[in-house]
């Protein structure tokens, strides 16, 4: 019988599942295969009533689900946002099991979250709404089942509050049930600089490939934030030129090379953590559009998604593109770049360092012996130059762009797994 193809009215569960579909037909998966990945394994949805500060009682709606466990625990963030919801829970959680496969570590993926505005909540309802919504979905999530993390609208605090409730219920403590907490409560050194540091190393690999002195390269970064900023910060420290740098307040552009060091200092002193107001000889201030259609060897977007579509791809003046931010890239956008011979190293690798950085905490907190941050890093680098190797070396051997490679790679992986174990439970 031929594969039945799901279709959602979810835009982003739709995309997800025509672009498993097509690369599912593209490396001949087998129907069996395709139907049981085009599924979540599991889905969860839990009402969250929670007390308010009023005397009123407000019920949120939550979920989490787990779209493959083939490769390991699943894992995956967990968002609070009025838009949260089962089908968009279900996307991500399959774009988690990718990723997650490509970058190597024994994880599959999951995502979930609650339809709620954080904002509109007290330090003490929100405290109350995330320790309710881990006590229900507690008999689903372990450090050996399912492992949340942050993602929009949540951090330290609320994994802090999960960890404490889920060890409160199990009666003992459990620090590997989540990622992304505070150094002081089991979170692990190196994680604050980890994605910044595996985009800038697929740019020295990237450099490196196409025979590059990092001296005789130029880059602009879109964004100054976590990631944008350590990207920079170690392009520069190998010897790259960073002629642009941007944020929320515009673009900063110097041909003579920023000093990202200085900018960053800049950032820290202002009392909203903005660029706004730097200067250093040769700079030029323009608008945060305009630089991305600087001069530049490599443009790496690390700030938000699709600031490269169908308006300005044809007017970039880069020959590389390193994807720091999640889905920086329209496919609009991309096309033109393929046309146009832009190469693109794509987000879910570009900026795996995150997750394989979760994963060293977690493989910390369960050996319950923490890392130097040195020793984080060390570790980090080689996985991330393996998994460029492995995209590299597919695209190269297919002839197929990164993005294509990445995906098909990673798919690969798990499809190996389910034939070798095969369906049961
Ligand atoms: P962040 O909030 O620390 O920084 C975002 C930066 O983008 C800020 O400097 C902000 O001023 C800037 N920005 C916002 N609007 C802008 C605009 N219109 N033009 C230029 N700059 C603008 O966020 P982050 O953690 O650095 O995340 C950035 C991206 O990377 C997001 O897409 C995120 O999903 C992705 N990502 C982050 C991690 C991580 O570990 N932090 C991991 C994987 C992917």
């Amino acid at each position: 019988m031929a594969v039945q193809k799901r279709t959602s009215t979810n835009v982003l569960l739709h995309t997800a599942l025509q672009n498993f579909y097509s690369a599912a037909e593209e490396m001949g998966l087998e129907d069996g295969l395709v139907e049981v990945l085009s599924r979540p394994e599991r889905a969860i949805c839990v009402s969250v009533p929670v007390k308010m500060d009023d005397g009123s009682v407000r019920v949120f709606n939550g979920y989490r689900v787990q779209h493959s466990t083939v490769c390991g625990p699943a894992k995956g963030g967990l968002r609070f946002h009025p838009d949260v919801n089962l089908e968009e829970c279900e996307a991500l959680a399959s774009l988690m099991t990718w990723k997650c496969s490509l970058a190597g570590i024994p994880y599959g993926g999951g995502k979930g979250g609650i339809a709620v505005d954080p904002f509109e909540l007290s330090p003490r309802e929100r405290e109350m709404m995330t320790r309710t919504f881990a006590a229900r979905i507690a008999p689903f999530i372990g450090d050996w089942t399912d492992v949340p993390a942050p993602d929009v609208n949540t951090g330290g605090p609320e994994m802090v509050w999960i960890m404490d409730t889920i060890s409160k219920l199990r009666g003992k403590l459990e620090p590997g049930v989540v990622t992304g907490k505070p150094i002081t409560y089991w979170g692990s050194k190196g994680r604050t600089a980890a994605t910044g540091l595996g985009v800038s190393t697929c740019v020295l690999e990237l450099l490196k490939r196409k025979g590059i002195d990092p001296k005789d390269a130029t880059v602009i970064v879109q964004g100054f934030g976590n990631v944008g900023h350590y990207n920079a910060l170690f392009l520069q420290q190998a010897g790259c030129k960073i002629v642009g740098i941007s944020d929320i307040t515009g673009g900063y552009y110097n041909p003579k090379g920023i000093d990202v060091v200085a900018a960053k200092a800049h950032v820290e002193k202002h009392p909203k953590r903005i660029l706004e107001g730097y200067d250093e000889p040769g700079l030029q201030k323009m608008d945060g559009n305009a630089i991305l259609e600087q001069e530049c060897l490599v443009l790496s977007p690390c700030a938000l998604e699709g600031v490269i579509n169908e308006k300005n791809a044809g007017k970039l003046k880069c020959k590389y593109i390193v994807e720091g931010a999640n889905g920086p890239t329209k496919p609009e956008g991309d096309k033109i770049l393929d046309e146009r011979g832009i190469l693109v190293v794509p987000d879910f690798l570009a900026n795996s360092g995150g997750v394989i950085g979760s994963y060293f905490e977690w493989v910390q907190d369960l050996a319950g012996f923490f890392w130097t941050e040195e020793e984080y890093n060390s570790r980090l680098v080689p996985i991330m130059k393996d998994n460029f190797k492995r995209v590299w070396d597919y695209a190269e051997e297919h002839n197929v762009k990164m993005r294509r490679a990445a995906f098909l790679v990673a798919i690969k992986r798990v499809a190996d797994g389910l034939r070798t174990k095969g369906f049961f439970l």
